[in-house]
Parts: structure tokens; C-alpha cells; sequence
């Protein structure tokens, strides 16, 4: 059976009916972008997540770039992340020319609390948590050392829509929250889109004339600002799929829960539960000390794998400038050699499942 490592196509399938009417409905409504569809997401997004306001982008990329300039943070400041995150957490923060202060991952693949503070200087102005694969970073040392060094905390949430720590929202931690609706993110669009969320009036007001040319009233530009609105057509496709993300992120939680419970070789080692945290498994990422020749071995056996992500930032050619060489972040490195993210999409079939399961057990 050929399994690929994740299915748009089911996604939209799963609802179609619903997002072929309300694209229908945007279409026919003559108005495009920034309308009541946007309004009415942001409304509801806001909501979902706990924060007081949402704020609608054209992508992850901008909500985080956006995140920084906002925060007056650029020239000169240094941002704390995670090593093996998504090149786009890095790019937030290149962007505005402040530099990346990398940390290494723990054994649940996020920041490791334990080694912040010793990258903390007088130049330090953020940390960037990423809740990366789809779990919820444990927060509670986070915010100490935030509030000890009064640095400003920004969320990557591109992977983590719907996951808590402690029973709170991911993205309502800090000053900001930064969401992706990529097609194949959690809440994923048809198309680009991006949100902030925050519970600052005053920075949620400013995301708005950033968005938009930095005009608050047309043709009155106070900022240099950017085009970085989300389509209405998204925006209601998107507010389609919101109403169905209690039960989408459940029915992942279920494949995962199945591939916790019957994936048994000693070669391969699954993800960890952080105490407190959930997991919403934007991906479901396993490591493997022979991950190529597990690759190899699936690709035999039609099942599509991916590597988030085979190279780590800080040895990017982009970065080349940073002056990073390999062997600087030795666990980060290790990560970016054995993870593999195996097929984890809603809509996938018990079928399929039993197949990558069987599969695995095999090599
Ligand atoms: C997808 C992703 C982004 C970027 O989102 P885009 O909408 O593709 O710009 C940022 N950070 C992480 C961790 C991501 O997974």
C-alpha cells in the first residue's frame, strides 16, 4: 500500500461540502481581502486560543518577523532559540537584523530550559520558544527566567495549534503568539496564511498598520510597514476547518496514541510526554540511529518518511555569515541525523496505520 507522509487531499474531503460552500460564498461576495471573513476569524482564532486578540497575516514568516519589529527588537539584539527549529523561526528574527543565540534541545526535542541562561548577555532582548513537532515546551522555566531577566517571550506556534501546557493555550504565554496555517499545519489554509495572537491592545493595534502598508486610515502611512494580509477566501476556509479542530486534533491524538501503544523495536525510539504538556502532533517524529537505512527500507515498502529537519540552521548557507561549523551544537546535530517524521495526517485510514506500524516493526 503507498502511503504518503501526509494527505491534503483527505483534509479537505473530510468537509468538503463546507469549504466548497463557503468559497463559493467569499467569491460571489465581491469583496476579497480584509472583510468580514478576516474580522470574523480573528474573532474566533482569539477565542479559541484564550487571548484577547488575533491579528491576521499572509503567513507564519511574517507573523514572526512582524513579531520582532513590533517589539522594537532589530540591530544589535540578540534573540534566544532553540537549535533545531524551522529555518523560518531563524528567519524571524534575521529579518529585523537581530542575531540568533542558539540553545540546544532536550530529550523532548524542545529548548532545553537548563542551558538559557548561561546564553543570556547584556544584549539579550527575547527568547523565542517554538513548540516544536506539535508539543507544548514546558513554559514554567521559561517564564522564571523571562521575568528574572525581563526579556520578552515570543511563541513559534506554527506546529502547535490546540496544545497546552498546563491548561493554558500555546501562544498565550508571551507578548506574542505566532501562528501558520500552511496547508499542512494543524489549522492549515488552502493556500499562505499566518496570526498573531496577543493579549496587548496596543501591539495587536500595531500588527494591524504593519499588515497593511503601515496604514492605519488608507493613505495615511505612519510606519514603513508591509503587505501581509490573510485572504478573505482563507479566512473563511479557514474558520471552516477552526470549527471542526477540537475533533481533528483528537483524531490525530488517536493515530499517535496507536503508534505509541504498537510500535515495538528496540532500534527505534518514540516521543516523550512533558509532564503538564500535550501534544498535538503536527508530526510524529522518531529517531533511529540507522534513520537512512530505515528511510531506504520504507521507501521499498511505499511508505513516504520525512526529515524535519536534515539540516540545522545554524550550519545553513544562509547562516554561513553567523560563523556557526559543524560540531558547535553537537545534540542539535545528532537530531538533525536520526529524527524521522513518519505518515500522521487526518483523514488517514486504520488501514494505513496498521501498515506503517507493521512495517516499522519489521526493520
Ligand atoms: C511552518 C513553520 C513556520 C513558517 O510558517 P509559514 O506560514 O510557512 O511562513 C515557522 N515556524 C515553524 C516552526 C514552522 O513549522
Amino acid at each position: 500500500m503507498k502511503i504518503m507522509p501526509n494527505r491534503m487531499d483527505r483534509g479537505f474531503y473530510q468537509y468538503q461540502e463546507e469549504f466548497e460552500q463557503k468559497a463559493l460564498e467569499v467569491l460571489r461576495s465581491g469583496w476579497y481581502v480584509l472583510g468580514k471573513e478576516v474580522t470574523a476569524f480573528e474573532e474566533e482564532f482569539a477565542a479559541y486560543t484564550g487571548a484577547a486578540y488575533c491579528v491576521g497575516l499572509a503567513s507564519g514568516l511574517d507573523a514572526l518577523w512582524l513579531a520582532f519589529r513590533v517589539l522594537g527588537i532589530g540591530l544589535g539584539d540578540e534573540v534566544i532559540v532553540q537549535g533545531n527549529t524551522y529555518i523560518a523561526s531563524v528567519m524571524g528574527i534575521t529579518i529585523n537584523g537581530a542575531t540568533p543565540v542558539f540553545v540546544e534541545p532536550d530529550d523532548y526535542y524542545e529548548i532545553d530550559p537548563a542551558k538559557i541562561e548561561e546564553k543570556i548577555t547584556d544584549r539579550t532582548k527575547a527568547i523565542l520558544v517554538v513548540h516544536l513537532y506539535g508539543q507544548a515546551t514546558n513554559m514554567e522555566p521559561i517564564l522564571k527566567i523571562c521575568k528574572k531577566y525581563d526579556l520578552r517571550l515570543v511563541e513559534d506556534c506554527a506546529q502547535s495549534h490546540g496544545a497546552c501546557f498546563q491548561g493554558k493555550m500555546t501562544g498565550t504565554f508571551g507578548d506574542i503568539g505566532c501562528f501558520s496555517f500552511y496547508p499542512s499545519k494543524n489549522l492549515g489554509a488552502f493556500g499562505d496564511g499566518g496570526a498573531i495572537v496577543t493579549d496587548d491592545e496596543q501591539i495587536a493595534k500595531d500588527m494591524k498598520i504593519f499588515r497593511n502598508y503601515g496604514s492605519e486610515k488608507r493613505y495615511y502611512n505612519k510606519v514603513v510597514g508591509t503587505n501581509s494580509r490573510l485572504d478573505e477566501i482563507q479566512a473563511g476556509l479557514l474558520r471552516v476547518r477552526l470549527s471542526h479542530m477540537d475533533e481533528l486534533t483528537e483524531e490525530k491524538r488517536k493515530i499517535a496514541a496507536r503508534y505509541l501503544a504498537e510500535i515495538k523495536n528496540d532500534k527505534i525510539q518514540l516521543p516523550m510526554d512533558i509532564p503538564g504538556a500535550t501534544h498535538v502532533y503536527h508530526q510524529f517524529v522518531i529517531r533511529c540511529k540507522e534513520r537512512d537505512a530505515l528511510i531506504a527500507y520504507l521507501n521499498e515498502k511505499e511508505i513516504g518518511t520525512i526529515i524535519h529537519y536534515p539540516i540545522p540552521p545554524h550550519l545553513a548557507e544562509a547562516y554561513h555569515y553567523l560563523g556557526w561549523k559543524e560540531g558547535d551544537f553537537p545534540i542539535t546535530e545528532r537530531l538533525a541525523k536520526e529524527v524521522l517524521s513518519i505518515p500522521m495526517y487526518n483523514g488517514m485510514t486504520e488501514e494505513e496505520q496498521t501498515c506503517v506500524i507493521d512495517a516499522i516493526n519489521r526493520f
